[in-house]
């Protein structure tokens, strides 16, 4: 679509070269959501593929997920990659329903801070206990837990001018024994309910989205029998409800969570 309200794309080649921010700018990633919709308090576009960054890197300890990595660029390094988590990794990527060219131009860090509730890559990076290393227009860096990163459908916790740089995954959470599940009104359809559980030291956590507004992560210590995990889900959702939507009504978003939730369980039961 074309954006008649822009007025100039910018792309910096450094950081250095960033623009001050102003309002009326936003950062350009894949540009699967920005060009697929009218952008009319937008001025400028400030275009973050020509900074460059590397898409996946791993090194001793964890595996740093460049922001602008796409779709495409993580489901096929997870192809080759040695880690258990792989099959959570493909399942999060196969989650967004989109042709080849959604899939090779939409990034990991423009679906985090797209953040819709059923964003897959929010999924991934809560289930893995991500670091979400943030830019600040200062020139200094910021921390944030996945968990924390997305406050509300479409809401993050950046600040104006702030920029999501890359992803740090710690590589104990890609050994771990995972399970996912995901559950959507029609066979292609946008993920109502995406839940991944996770063992870690003997115990479940849970990680749940597309049926919350954000991102929910429950932590049990060893395995939690069924109505002591559904109370927890009940107790968690109590101040934020059900995500509500064309893609699925809340009670059926919570009927499909708890039994999705016990899928989960029960598939890793043995493990815990
Ligand atoms: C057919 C189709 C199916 C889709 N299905 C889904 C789905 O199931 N789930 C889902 O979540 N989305 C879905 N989308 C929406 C969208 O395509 C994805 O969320 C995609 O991952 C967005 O990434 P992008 O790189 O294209 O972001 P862009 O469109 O470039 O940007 C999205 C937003 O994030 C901001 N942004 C991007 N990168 C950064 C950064 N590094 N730092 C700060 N801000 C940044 C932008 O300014 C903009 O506000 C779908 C889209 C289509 C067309």
């Amino acid at each position: 679509m074309d954006l008649h309200t822009i007025e100039a794309v910018l792309r910096p080649d450094t950081r250095d070269e960033l623009p001050r921010y102003e309002i009326g700018d936003a950062f350009l990633a894949g540009g699967t959501w920005l060009f697929s919709e009218p952008q009319r308090d937008l001025r400028r576009l400030i275009d973050l593929q020509a900074l460059g960054w590397t898409s996946l890197a791993a090194d001793q300890t964890q595996l740093r997920l460049g922001a602008t990595c796409t779709f495409a660029e993580l489901d096929s390094y997870a192809a080759a990659a040695p880690w258990v988590a792989v099959a959570l990794v493909q399942s999060c990527c196969r989650a967004l329903w989109g042709s080849f060219k959604i899939w090779n131009a939409a990034t990991v860090g423009g679906n985090l801070c797209l953040a819709l509730p059923a964003a897959p890559m929010a999924a991934l990076a809560v289930a893995l206990d991500a670091e979400c290393v943030v830019w600040e227009p200062s020139g200094a860096e910021r921390i944030v837990p996945a968990a924390d990163f997305i406050i509300g459908p479409g809401r993050i916790c950046l600040r104006a001018g702030e920029i999501l740089r890359r992803l740090d995954i710690p590589l104990t959470s890609l050994r771990q024994t995972f399970a996912v599940r995901q559950a959507s009104l029609t066979q292609e359809g946008r993920s109502a309910a995406l839940l991944a559980g996770r063992v870690a030291a003997g115990g479940l956590v849970l990680t749940v989205t597309a049926a919350v507004p954000r991102p929910l992560r429950l932590a049990f210590q060893g395995m939690p029998d069924r109505a002591t995990l559904h109370a927890a889900l009940d107790r968690a959702t109590a101040a934020t409800g059900w995500f509500d939507d064309v893609h699925g009504a809340p009670d059926w978003r919570r009927h499909m969570t708890l039994r999705l939730a016990d899928e989960i369980r029960a598939e890793l039961l043995p493990c815990g």
